[in-house]
């Protein structure tokens, strides 16, 4: 039976399905197999405009909502998505290419955010206080910043969404959801269980829209050249943020930039190897590596470099290369052939400036867009691959004797979304924590994604913060009302 015959291929225009105006629709690609698995909707102009436009005219009934009802309504989703997790899985793992064990990982982790939010949306502060010249009284509430633009990537086609979704929901903002071409099923299956619940609690069709096109460049120009557009949440490329970030000026609408990390793992001498082994291969080979908080660099104390190379060769030469849904695959497809070949193209540039592959490095000759798991050390500095964003499972280690220096060089940055440290003795675990130069820092910790923690980066890894109770603020405008 084929596994993805119930996932919707329409548009989700507010609570119904629609086929793009145009007529028009685009491939899906299990990239295991290089084979179309399903065409859906390729919206056009006049689709996200009638998206834009709903949102609008529902924007201020549905911020009229009682926050416990709209809790009730979040909390209500998180439930639906957790009971279809294996549905979910399954989508996530074919389209996207994750083994399944992964992407069960994702539902759970992605539906959190439903649940995060349903109990923040009734917690939204404010603030009373007395004018200090006795004038009167100053009262801060939050008001939703209105209608909300997402674009999303593909690596975590689900998380990536509802980490956007979830806050603009519970903020009391409708929202006009673009996943990436490469992965549209999972949010298009997602429209079907908001649309179920929205259509048990009466939501206002238009509150949720999902348009899947191949055309986002032309999207976002036309929608953030609206002013009824009024916020873009974006995770992808810092190239495209930047751009997004320029077609926002015009009507001034307020921007979040997850983009893209380069992050560094300093392991100091005193470091519990064994622990720091396994977090090094959490914090790598997560997501086949296609994560933006991915480890690209490794710096490891001289004293145990030898040690630490040889067992993570060892452990990293271990991954299974398979189709995301066979048991046994650990290692997945890279999610297009172009990006295995950026990626391979990044290890032949360092190979051929001097660095050696402990493992790996060489694509496999087989359909699918997969590439080995890779070790690389002696890289010279001046290789791309220390210097620009891996997203794939490609190690580079280098060896450090001085701590101040190591920093040094992992802060050596355009990039600043996560950075990790491993130390057990506690001064030195504090001047990596406090040194360190990124959004996220994680002190012995290999995974530290947490719906309850703010996500986000610093310099060109972007601006704002997904999850926590600083999420929410991202869709809420303080309201300053002068009172008697
Ligand atoms: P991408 O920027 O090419 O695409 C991301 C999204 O933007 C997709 O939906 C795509 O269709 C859309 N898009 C592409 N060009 C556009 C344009 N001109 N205008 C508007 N939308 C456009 O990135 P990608 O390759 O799909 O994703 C990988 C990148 O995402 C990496 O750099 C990674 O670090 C980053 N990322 C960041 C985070 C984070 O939270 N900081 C999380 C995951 C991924």
């Amino acid at each position: 039976m084929n596994k993805l015959a119930a996932v919707p291929t329409l548009l989700w225009i507010g609570n119904h399905q629609v086929p793009a105006a145009q007529g028009e629709t685009l491939p899906v690609i299990d990239p295991a197999t290089e084979q179309v698995i399903a065409e859906v909707a390729n919206a056009g102009s006049e689709d996200w405009l009638r998206a834009l436009e709903l949102a609008d005219a529902v924007q201020y009934e549905w911020a009229g909502w009682a926050p416990r009802l709209r809790s009730e309504v979040l909390h209500e989703i998180f439930v639906e998505v957790m009971q279809r997790k294996d549905e979910f899985a399954t989508v996530i793992s074919t389209e996207m290419g994750k083994p399944y064990a992964e992407a069960f990982g994702e539902v759970a982790y992605g539906a959190e955010y439903f649940r995060w939010f349903a109990e923040e949306a009734v917690r939204i502060p404010g603030r009373i206080a007395k004018a200090p010249a006795g004038t009167g009284t100053i009262l801060v509430d939050r008001t939703p910043v209105g209608p909300v633009l997402a674009i999303t990537p593909w690596n975590f086609p689900l998380a990536m969404a509802t980490r956007k979704i979830a806050p603009a929901l519970a903020a009391g903002c409708p929202i006009i959801v673009k996943p990436a071409a490469e992965t549209p099923l999972t949010m298009l299956l997602l429209g079907k269980v908001i649309a179920e619940v929205f259509g048990k609690y009466k939501v206002p069709s238009g509150v949720v829209s999902i348009i899947t096109t191949l055309q986002a460049a032309a999207m976002s120009e036309q929608l953030l050249a609206d002013s009824r557009l009024r916020k873009v949440t974006f995770t992808g490329s810092t190239a495209v943020g930047k751009q997004l970030v320029r077609q926002s000026a015009d009507c001034l609408q307020r921007t979040s930039m997850e983009l893209g990390g380069n992050a560094p793992c300093v392991i100091a001498a005193d470091a519990d190897l064994d622990l720091a082994l396994g977090c090094a291969l959490q914090a790598k080979m997560r997501n086949g590596g296609e994560a933006c908080i991915a480890v690209n660099r490794f710096f490891v104390h001289e004293d145990i470099s030898a040690e630490f190379i040889d067992r993570f060769t060892q452990a990293m030469a271990g991954y299974r290369i398979g189709h995301g849904l066979e048991p046994s695959t650990t290692l997945g497809p890279m999610i297009t052939a172009v990006q295995r070949d950026r990626i391979a193209a990044l290890v032949d540039n360092a190979l051929t400036g001097g660095a050696r592959a402990t493992t790996g490095g060489i694509v496999p000759d087989r359909p699918g867009f997969f590439y080995p798991a890779t070790v690389l050390v002696d890289v010279p500095n001046n290789a791309a691959i220390l210097h620009e964003e891996i997203f794939g499972p490609v190690a580079t280690v280098s060896t450090f004797t001085d701590l101040e220096d190591a920093v040094a060089r992992a802060n050596d940055t355009q990039f600043g979304l996560a950075a990790y440290g491993f130390s057990e003795n506690v001064h030195c675990a504090q001047f990596l924590a406090e040194n360190l130069r990124a959004g996220m820092i994680g002190i012995n910790r290999g995974a530290i994604s947490d719906p309850a923690a703010p996500f986000g980066g610093v310099k060109e890894s972007g601006f704002g913060r997904e999850g926590g109770t600083e999420g929410i603020e991202e869709y809420l405008n303080p309201r300053y009302i002068a009172w008697t």
